[in-house]
């Protein structure tokens, strides 16, 4: 009952008379009431006016597949919607689906992750309800090794969607993780399964902290949330749909140009380690050098004592001179 009154006072912009809900629903005043009771008690913002009725006039963080289907605002990014309130990971789950004939622009949403990884096996610090954990799977049809630019992608996307909602403006250390104020907000984590030349799938793994006000050991020294910088607060739902909006924008323009020349410029503007010296943690030979930006195919440009180099993503990680940016 309280999903189908939800749904009757969001499908209407102002009043809805309790009579009318009764007619609409097939249910008694009295049940209307209770409906009406049970998602005040959840934390919907519903006012009641005599001779008027009700109207909803906020909805709190609440996160599920019904909430976050009615937040959506895209065309193909999210059409279908997994939630889980506990998984082991966005990721294995978003594979596991990809496997089973899940659809392009299918997502995955946890309300918290058991076995939340990063890069290179890492662990992501998943707590309820203090993150975002969302998984988008893509069927594209281009050639493996342009797949890693999605996590270019992604990165400004995530950075945009936080913007336009929040007005908060993080910045972008390449090649996937968010940062405000010198710290980590969030991490993305780009896998995907493929034939010899082609793309079975992709999952782009997304990780945001929203409102975590501690961290476990090493991402102590490096993490932050947006609500512990920001001071806003912060609705997952909403900004899962920012996200998904943002995503669909510049996968578009990635697809048209088939590599990040629209995209490029943009990223760069929000690169933290811009013009920067910054250490290239390559296992097979670190060095430093001055950040310059990325290309068109995502790398990042390096000039460094002996020349300027193009460094891939895979298996580097960049830091600044003095810490983490
Ligand atoms: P870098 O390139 O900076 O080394 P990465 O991109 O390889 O980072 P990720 O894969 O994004 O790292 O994330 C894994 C790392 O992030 C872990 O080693 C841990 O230190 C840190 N971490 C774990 N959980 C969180 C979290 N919730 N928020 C921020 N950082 C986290």
């Amino acid at each position: 009952m309280k999903s189908k009154v939800l749904a009757a006072l969001r499908s209407r912009k102002g009043y809805v008379s309790g009579q009318e809900l009764c007619e609409n629903l097939g249910v008694s005043r009295a049940a209307v009431w209770k409906g009406v009771q049970k998602l005040k008690q959840e934390g919907y913002r519903i006012e009641a006016i005599p001779n008027k009725g009700y109207c909803l006039m906020d909805s709190p963080d609440v996160l599920n597949a019904e909430e976050l289907k009615n937040f959506r605002k895209t065309a193909w990014a999210g059409t279908q919607i997994v939630y889980y309130d506990v998984t082991d990971s966005t990721n294995i789950q978003a594979k596991r689906l990809a496997e089973e004939g899940a659809s392009h622009g299918t997502l995955v949403v946890a309300g918290r992750q058991e076995a939340g990884r990063g890069r290179r096996g890492r662990s992501w610090e998943s707590p309820e309800k203090d993150g975002i954990f969302m998984t988008l799977l893509l069927r594209p049809d281009f050639k493996p090794k342009e797949a890693s630019m999605l996590t270019i992608v992604a990165a400004m996307a995530v950075t945009k969607a936080i913007q336009t909602m929040y007005g908060i403006r993080a910045g972008i250390k390449w090649p996937n993780d968010i940062v405000l104020n010198g710290k980590k907000i969030c991490g993305i984590l780009t896998e995907m399964n493929t034939e010899i030349d082609a793309i079975n799938y992709v999952v782009v793994g997304i990780g945001i902290n929203v409102s975590n006000r501690k961290f476990e050991s090493e991402a102590s020294f490096i993490a932050t949330s947006l609500e512990a910088e920001s001071g806003k607060t912060i609705h997952r739902a909403k900004l899962i749909a920012a996200v998904l909006e943002q995503f669909e924008f510049y996968y578009d323009k990635f697809c048209k140009a088939k590599d990040l020349s629209d995209i490029m410029e943009e990223y760069n503007r929000y690169l933290v380690n811009m013009d920067k010296q910054v250490r290239i943690l390559d296992p097979k030979e670190p060095f430093t050098g001055i950040s310059r930006g990325i290309t068109e195919k995502g790398e990042l440009i390096v000039t460094a004592e002996n020349g300027t180099k193009l460094v891939s993503s895979g298996e580097v990680s960049v830091r600044g001179i003095y810490g983490y940016v």
